[in-house]
């Protein structure tokens, strides 16, 4: 448990709890995954947020991404909904 008491930046209570989570970021060649990305999910107005810092964090990681980022060989499904409509 992190020390740090934390509160929902939508309505205040602190009832939020810390969750990881795994985004994706553009399409194609330059499509790029992180996982691991702190989400902050409150329970008392149904909010799930990046902080500013993790956004920030985020955007580093996509502007370093030649040199943070592994390439591993990954399953990507689109979902086309027009397809079976
Ligand atoms: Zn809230």
């Amino acid at each position: 448990m992190s020390a740090n008491q934390h509160i929902c930046e939508h309505c205040g209570s602190p009832s939020v709890q810390l969750k990881h989570v795994t985004r994706s970021f553009g399409k194609g060649a330059n499509l790029l995954v992180i996982e691991g990305i702190p989400l902050w999910s409150c329970s008392n107005c149904g909010e799930s947020y990046f902080t500013a810092a993790t956004m920030h964090e985020v955007e580093r990681i996509k502007t370093l991404r030649r040199s943070v980022a592994v390439s591993r060989p990954v399953s990507v499904a689109a979902f086309e909904a027009q397809a079976h409509a």
